[in-house]
């Protein structure tokens, strides 16, 4: 019996619907974690976070092991306690948030330095393991190694053996039976890489697996060639989550291709730079044609902030750098983001999701 497992409950196509079950409850999929870096959604409330219809929310390892530390969080009641957050949480290792700091990669693990005081740290599949047990997500991630896109086809084939030993490391280093651990699978924008790496990671028998390393610059294309490559490697019986994907067109694309989880900033990033994201295609908040404007900022959503408030109000907030701005926009574009997920979940269990996919998209035409 593992800590986390994946019962499916529909499919149509290569697209499926189900139930993953976690020590701290169930998440439907395909679903989407909201980014909480800090162990916080930015300017979302753990209620907030249930009234937008979060239901598994993701947390960084990196950031969380510097600041405050693994251990102060642990004793606070793990994250949580810490974060009064009583659903299933996802860490990341901290692979992708290193890369940017151009850190030395050896066999042995990543060092490099402290964005909040320069220190020299290390991070080795080992420890990224222990971290996460401390922080007590339900789901951690293996320590992999992400290459930047463009690499030479060199540098990706070793980052994806590095990968693979890493993982069985972290394996090996592995003591929670109540946590699970997902492998992760590389292998850059070469579909043989892809289907190569995910067989391998595959074979070593994680509870779910995570396709790293896309949505970083690569076109729509290279990213469906990855996916059709790596998924008819993974088993059936377990989660697919691509990491880092979060817009609307790349998250359908991916379900229609049976990926059951993602996380990405988008929603909550754009909406503290004054973009709402909407069925009919994302607007900018600022601009003036909305002063006088009575329309709430989607017709078809009913979230508190569209139930409440004008788009002229909201333009008025934003442009007065209101911090309730950032507040209802995040409340907005979350709820659409769940609410689109709701409705792939529906719409597979009908048999009738390339027909959604194709009106949602459609439907978006955007400014
Ligand atoms: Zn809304």
């Amino acid at each position: 019996m593992t800590a986390v497992a994946w019962e499916p409950s529909a499919g149509d196509g290569n697209a499926r619907a189900g139930v993953m079950s976690t020590p701290h409850g169930d998440v439907e999929t395909p679903n989407f974690m909201p980014v909480g870096t800090r162990a916080t959604v930015k300017t979302m409330d753990v209620e907030d976070l249930r009234t937008v219809g979060a239901q598994i929310v993701l947390a960084n390892t990196y950031h969380l092991m510097l600041r405050p530390g693994e251990a102060v969080v642990s004793k606070l009641g793990e994250l949580h306690g810490f974060m009064a957050w009583s659903g299933p949480i996802l860490t990341d290792s901290g692979g992708y948030q290193v890369l940017s700091l151009n850190p030395t990669i050896t066999e042995e693990g990543l060092v490099f330095r402290s964005t909040y005081d320069g220190a020299r740290v290390e991070l080795t599949p080992e420890r990224a393991v222990a971290v996460q047990e401390a922080l007590g997500s339900d789901i951690a991630m293996v320590l992999d190694v992400p290459v930047p896109l463009p690499s030479p086809r060199r540098l990706v084939e070793e980052a994806m053996h590095r990968t693979h030993r890493w993982a069985e490391r972290a394996l090996d280093a592995k003591q929670r039976d109540d946590r699970a651990l997902f492998g992760i699978v590389q292998g850059g924008a070469d579909p043989d890489l892809r289907e190569q790496a995910a067989k391998d990671i595959a074979a070593l028998g994680f509870p779910g697996y995570g396709i790293g390393g896309l949505a970083v610059g690569e076109t729509a294309d290279e990213r469906d060639l990855a996916l059709d490559a790596a998924i008819p490697q993974l088993p059936p019986a377990r989660v697919r989550y691509v990491m880092g994907l979060g817009d609307t067109e790349g998250m359908l694309a991916a379900i229609a291709r049976g990926v059951d989880l993602f996380d990405c900033v988008i929603p909550t990033r754009l909406a503290r730079h004054g973009k709402a994201l909407t069925r009919s295609g994302d607007i900018s908040i600022k601009r003036a044609e909305w002063v006088e404007d009575e329309t709430p900022l989607d017709d078809g959503c009913s979230c508190l902030t569209c139930r409440r408030y004008s788009r002229g109000y909201l333009r008025h907030l934003y442009t007065t750098s209101e911090p309730l701005a950032d507040r209802l926009l995040t409340v907005h574009n979350l709820t659409y983001t769940f609410d689109l997920l709701r409705m792939a979940r529906t719409a597979i269990a009908a048999g009738r999701f390339n027909e959604f996919r194709q009106h949602v998209v459609a439907a978006r035409v955007g400014e």
